[in-house]
């Protein structure tokens, strides 16, 4: 194993030193417990989970808008007593719960916090579908929110929570395991370059806004938090949240002027 005489010595002694350095450090850091803090701080559980990158180059340019804040004097014409406090299921289920093939993910039926689907590509297309049609028509629809995991819903109402208080916060943002976005099916949509009417009720007044309510069904998404309907879906009225339900569905529940909460319930 010894290397031929005329080699120089000096690697050897060399290899020698980092080696007792190397087992020198080892033993530190056992002793001192290093080693078994970084093992708790790269447990699976948290490495796993974190974001996967966004799939859309909207998604990581664009900061996740901050909900519109509930007016500080409430408007008489809009009822939203229904959407007020809290009175969701706090308890998580082990699997999702499916009602007339509808994926539920709401106040009353949560989604288990290791449900992660991703985002759904037939979501996806038909977004791009409705996208390709609404250019036609002259507007260029972005999805500047999509799929999120139970722990960046768990972050983002943290956040609200902290900003604006609880009950305030769970007016217009699902608590963890009740996102719609978790779905995979979700999508929050806008006019490309008016990030001012990003998740704002505004959205709802602008052209794009009228035409992506009125068109969506065709395209397999429902308008999921309509105005008017506070009490029954727990949310404010969001014109820029829709939900994909497929075609069929879709346009039953259009037609029918049902939300999600009456439909399963017919
Ligand atoms: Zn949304």
């Amino acid at each position: 194993m010894y290397q031929p005489p005329k080699k120089k010595k000096w690697p050897w002694i060399v290899g020698a030193l980092v080696a007792i350095l190397i087992l020198g450090g080892a033993i530190w850091a056992q002793q001192t417990g290093y080693l078994s803090q970084l093992t708790a701080a790269t447990t699976p559980d948290d490495s796993q989970q974190v974001d996967s990158p966004e799939p859309q180059p909207e998604e990581v340019v664009t900061p996740e808008p901050e909900p519109e804040q509930p007016e500080p004097t409430p408007e008489p014409e809009i009822d939203r007593s229904g959407a007020k406090g809290y009175e969701g299921n706090e308890t998580l289920p082990q699997e999702p719960t499916v009602i007339k093939g509808i994926l539920m993910a709401s106040k009353q039926y949560p989604l288990p916090a290791d449900y992660a689907p991703g985002e759904s590509k037939d979501a996806r297309a038909a977004f791009e579908e409705m996208a390709a049609a609404a250019r036609v028509d002259g507007f260029e629809l972005v999805a500047f929110s999509g799929y999120r995991s139970f722990e960046r819903q768990q972050e983002l109402y943290e956040r609200y929570v902290k900003n604006d208080g609880q009950e305030a916060a769970d007016r217009y943002s699902a608590r963890p395991g009740h996102s719609e976005h978790q779905t995979g099916l979700a999508f929050d949509i806008g006019e490309k370059n008016f990030e001012e009417h990003y998740a704002r009720e505004s959205f709802g007044e602008t052209e794009a806004g009228k035409w992506v309510a009125s068109n969506a069904h065709k395209f397999g998404f429902i308008m999921r938090y309509p105005k008017g309907k506070e009490k029954i879906t727990g949310y404010m009225y969001e014109p820029w949240h829709f939900r994909y339900l497929g075609k069929e569905l879709a346009k039953e529940l259009t037609e029918s002027g049902l939300t999600v909460e009456e439909y399963i319930e017919q």
